[in-house]
């Protein structure tokens, strides 16, 4: 197994959604369940915002802050986690739903995907853009579990990975509207590897995949379908990935404690912590930064 390092003590219920900032050099990741965005720095505390309701995903705002995909919809969130405006919340009358994995796209939109959270029910959920004016489009239907999201490195193609389908599927992406077209499958994840959950590429434009319930993240070259690496953790809910550093060759991975029981994290005591692989010899991508309209 490579020498993962456990960042913090902490111990996240659904840990998920792992950031770096490059301008404060901070790792940022959320506990969904308990709506906690947690910051860390290196040689600091590690800091905890409390959102106060759960939150699937943050990216980065241009001009600072955070954008995020709440229980109530999108909002802002300023540096300090107390400010928190509601944007738009597009599924304001499916109760059952909530927000799960986001990302925002080279255009500076806001994309995020719900899922059923009380039944799961399939096709419950759908993929949204939260366009640089406020308005929101939907890009996908009939989506179950709303998970990784990536953009190859000539912003020609959007990756997305509906977790039920046990597939990363690729979409013709057009940067100027944010189109997606010809739906092609490019990654098929076998039952005995878990589940595909969160995902990240790096500057080979290789796409890395977290396996919920399968003991590891895998890259993948998107154009061949062929695995290159497997990286094995010592936890079982393995939930996104994400690189860091000022090299930006360090691997942070997330992970959970949910859907683990009594004795299963009595065996595995680093479930939910955020691990990371110090110079990994690979090189992620900077995560795109919201574009507000200007006022
Ligand atoms: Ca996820």
């Amino acid at each position: 197994m490579p020498p993962w390092e456990v960042v913090t003590d902490i111990r996240c219920e659904l840990g998920e959604g792992p950031l770096w900032d490059p301008v404060r050099r901070c790792i940022l990741w959320v506990d969904i369940t308990k709506g906690v965005i947690y910051q860390y720095r290196e040689g600091n505390k590690p800091e905890m915002m409390e959102i106060g309701q759960k939150t699937g995903a943050i990216a980065p705002v241009n001009g600072g802050g955070l954008i995020a995909a709440l229980k109530d919809g999108f909002a802002f969130i300023d540096q300090s986690g107390r400010k928190i405006k509601i944007i738009a919340d597009p599924e304001k009358s499916l109760h059952g739903n909530r927000f799960n994995d986001g990302k925002c796209d080279p255009a500076g939109r806001f994309w995020a995907g719900t899922m059923d959270e009380i039944e799961n029910r399939r096709g419950a959920g759908s993929l949204y853009s939260l366009n640089n004016d406020l308005t929101v489009s939907v890009k996908i239907k009939g989506v179950s579990c709303s998970n990784g999201l990536a953009w190859s490195l000539d912003h020609r193609v959007f990756y997305y990975i509906d977790t039920p389908t046990r597939q990363v599927v690729a979409y013709d992406y057009e940067v100027e509207d944010g189109k997606i077209t010809n739906r092609r499958v490019v990654i098929n994840i076998s039952s005995e590897e878990g589940l595909p959950d969160g995902m990240t590429i790096d500057a080979e434009g290789m796409l890395w995949v977290a396996h919920w319930g399968g003991w590891k993240i895998s890259r993948w070259n998107p154009s061949t379908g062929e695995r290159l690496t497997d990286l094995s953790l010592p936890v079982s809910h393995v939930s996104s990935c994400t690189f860091g550093g000022s090299g930006l060759d360090d691997l942070y991975v997330t992970s959970a404690r949910a859907g683990l029981n009594k004795d299963e994290l009595d065996a595995q005591p680093q479930a939910g912590a955020l691990f990371v692989l110090r110079k990994s010899g690979f090189t992620g991508t900077k995560a795109f930064e919201f574009r507000k309209p200007l006022s």
